[in-house]
């Protein structure tokens, strides 16, 4: 088991990446502390796990509030003793997020709001956790389009993906002798909600499978194996990296036909 004896604390584990991560880290051994802001959703991700005869908990919280950020991690620590593993992974993209004069302060206050401070204080209670066990990992998700512009726009969350990888780096940094490390996981396009409701028609998939080299989109279980590595002793070594997981996006400039 991969990691026996962790507590991992996953935010947005109520649905794609969050979900699929937190069955993967119980399945190997990690207890789980399940965050979401969907208490239904969460609730049903925790069942998953206890049905299956592992350990987790479920906590209601807005990653974008002090208070529930620091209930959150107390959870961990008075539930299951400790914090190991920190996976800063809720986040939003709005309908209404769009090029820089259509944007409005609403949608970019929300998005930077949950994507953005949601990791900061993720990382303001969780840091004190994980140096209470020694050490551990952080893994804050971002994006691939945190590396490359899209002429689809939007904006806020463009933005908000960049603002992870740079807070990433240095918390990376600062972190460091204290034996927390701290990677930033960038998917690719994924086959989620997320996007899903987005790419609503054949012809807009196909539109956006033309710059995947590998001419699909990902799965939330893809991401889990790799949040998973970066979570584990594994990756000991690994620190304040881009980890992209993206059928290649980032590194074509023309694909195949
Ligand atoms: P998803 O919409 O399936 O799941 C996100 C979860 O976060 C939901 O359960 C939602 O209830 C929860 N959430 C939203 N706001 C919250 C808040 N304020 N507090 C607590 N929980 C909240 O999305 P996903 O595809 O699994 O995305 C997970 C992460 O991966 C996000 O940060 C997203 O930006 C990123 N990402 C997704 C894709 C993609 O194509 N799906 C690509 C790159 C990056």
């Amino acid at each position: 088991m991969r990691l026996q004896d962790k507590v991992a604390l996953i935010t947005g584990a109520g649905s794609g990446i969050g979900r699929e991560t937190a069955l993967l880290f119980a399945a190997q051994g990690a207890a789980v502390v399940a965050v979401d802001l969907n208490e239904a959703s969460g609730e049903e991700t925790v069942h998953a796990i206890t049905n299956r005869g592992g350990r987790a908990g479920f906590v209601r919280a807005d990653v974008s509030k002090a208070e529930d950020c620091r209930a959150m991690v107390d959870h961990a620590e008075t539930t299951f003793g400790k914090l190991n593993v920190l996976f800063n992974n809720a986040g939003i993209s709005h309908a209404e997020d769009d090029d820089a004069v259509n944007t409005t302060e609403a949608v970019w206050d929300l998005t930077f709001a949950v994507n953005v401070k949601g990791v900061f204080l993720g990382c303001k209670y969780g840091i004190p956790a994980l140096r209470r066990a020694g050490g551990g990992s952080i893994i804050n998700t971002a994006s691939f389009v945190a590396l490359l512009g899209a002429a689809t726009p939007q904006l806020a969350y463009t933005a908000s993906k960049g603002a992870v990888l740079a807070l990433s780096r240095e918390l990376a940094t600062v972190h460091a002798r204290e034996k927390i490390r701290v990677n930033a996981l960038c998917p690719g396009p994924l086959n989620t909600e997320l996007l899903m409701k987005y790419l609503d028609t054949e012809e807009k998939r196909q539109r956006r499978l033309v710059h995947i080299p590998m001419g699909r989109f990902g799965e939330a279980r893809e991401m889990a194996y790799a949040a998973l590595y970066l979570a584990s002793d594994e990756s000991s070594f690994v620190t304040g990296s881009e980890f992209t997981v993206d059928g290649g996006i980032t590194a074509a400039y023309v694909t195949p036909e």
